[in-house]
């Protein structure tokens, strides 16, 4: 009888929980208060992800947090986060300059079941930083264009300043996505659509029996999202949203992230709004 292999090393004995070094190659800032950091692994070649996959990322001993993997699924040699500084950890993570190091631990969490939608009209509905998580979503769709129908963006912010990737979305629409945006509000030279991200479901004209529909953004507005697009016949099972949880493992351990009966670190971020809806009605969720 063989004995099974015992972990033995450090790397081995922490397995997940270990955070991997990734040096900081490249920092934009997209807004006030957001930034996009490219990271690099130290340590190994690649960082292979599924779209709406996050990992647990940290600056120094200044905590760690969850943060989406916006960068694209075909270029997994390079890690990409666009971070909004709202905290200590946050914070730490979008003062680090080219060539710091940061913790990483992860892929972690399903993302957005792109594979099943094949063949489907593609709906995003993000508002604000919940783009960033959407991000490589819309690069996988692109980089496979022929294997579905329309691929529509509706993309809502509090102002013109607050939009994230605002070259990105214009070549996005040069290579098929139809991009609708609109801000809360804007001054007299913002010429675009202004009022909430729901009102450009309308504008959109899906046909609901061959959508599938992806969001993203504070749970009010997805909620506002979900309504908007079963008034137009989406049915609630063709609608995934990702959401946010208090993390601190990320592997389904710790239980911060419960949510009824399913773990969002493990089982989501990413689900049909069908498994959730009732669970997120209920406040002491
Ligand atoms: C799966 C997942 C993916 C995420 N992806 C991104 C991303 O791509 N980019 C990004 O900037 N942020 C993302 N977040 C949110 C991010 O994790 C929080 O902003 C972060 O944990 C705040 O930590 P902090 O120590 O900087 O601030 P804290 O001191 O912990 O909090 C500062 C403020 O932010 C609020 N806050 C804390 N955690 C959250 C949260 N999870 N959601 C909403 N508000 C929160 C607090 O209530 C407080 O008002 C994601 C969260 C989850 C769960």
């Amino acid at each position: 009888m063989t004995l099974p292999t015992l972990p033995t090393t450090a790397e081995q004995l922490a397995g997940p929980m270990l955070p991997a070094p990734f040096a900081v190659r490249a920092k934009r800032r997209d807004t006030v208060d957001t930034w996009t950091l490219a990271l690099e692994p130290c340590a190994t070649d690649t960082f292979p992800f599924a779209p709406g996959q996050f990992t647990m990322l940290s600056a120094g001993g200044h905590g760690e947090v969850p943060i989406s993997i916006c960068g694209d699924p075909d270029h997994p040699e390079r890690l990409v986060h666009s971070v909004r500084a709202v905290g200590l950890a946050t914070q730490a993570i979008c003062e680090t300059q080219p060539g710091e190091v940061l913790g990483v631990r992860g892929p972690f969490g399903r993302g957005w079941p792109l594979d099943a939608a094949e063949g489907q009209d593609v709906v995003i509905a993000a508002g604000g930083i919940g783009l960033p998580p959407l991000r490589g979503a819309i690069l996988r769709l692109l980089a496979r264009r022929e294997r579905y129908g329309r691929l529509v963006l509706l993309y809502g912010g509090r102002s013109p300043d607050q939009l994230m990737y605002a070259d990105e979305l214009r070549a996005w629409a040069d290579q098929g996505l139809e991009v609708l945006v609109t801000v809360d509000s804007a001054g007299p030279e913002w010429l675009g659509h202004v009022g909430v991200v729901t009102r450009l479901i309308a504008l959109a004209e899906l046909e609901p029996a061959r959508t599938v529909a992806l969001s993203c953004g504070p749970e009010i507005m997805m909620r506002f999202v979900v309504a908007g697009l079963t008034e137009v016949g989406v049915q609630p099972p063709r609608i995934h949203v990702s959401i946010e949880r208090n993390m601190q493992c990320g592997i389904g351990h710790c239980g911060h992230c419960q949510l009824g009966p399913t773990l969002v670190c493990r089982e989501g971020p990413v689900y049909p709004w069908s498994q959730v809806e009732r669970l997120l009605a209920i406040r002491e969720l």
